[in-house]
């Protein structure tokens, strides 16, 4: 559960303390999120291999389906037709808008599905 807190705060799946961004980003800056190479708390590596965050991908992808579904089933409460053309629309200004956070939050996700496990002490 405080996994789940974690991730959407975007802190360090090591020490739960560092910020893995830099900058926030944004759609209206034309900027992505700039990620800290190392956690600026415990030194924890984040790019644990060359090309590791391309993974982040499949998170993203799966995040932004889970988005237009709930957009869909949100906006066609709005709309008679069930595939009204309007409400591609939408879910396409939607899924745009969003692009940042998923960028973010996708990043974050595969970080912690491959966090460094914790050690028992004896
Ligand atoms: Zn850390």
């Amino acid at each position: 559960m405080s996994d789940i807190i974690n991730i959407a705060k975007g802190v360090c799946p090591n020490c739960q303390e560092g910020k893995m961004f830099k900058e926030r980003g944004g759609l209206l800056k034309f900027k992505f999120p700039q990620m800290y190479e190392n956690c600026p708390s415990c030194n924890h590596k984040f790019e644990k291999e060359p090309g590791f965050f391309y993974g982040a991908m499949y998170i993203s992808y799966a995040v932004s389906v889970a988005e237009g579904i709930a957009t869909y089933v949100i906006s066609s409460f709005f709309f008679t037709q069930k595939l009204d053309y309007r409400i591609m629309i939408i879910i396409a200004i939607v899924l745009l808008s969003m692009t940042v956070i998923n960028y973010r939050i996708s990043r974050v996700i595969w970080a912690y599905i491959f966090k460094p496990k914790k050690r028992l002490s004896n």
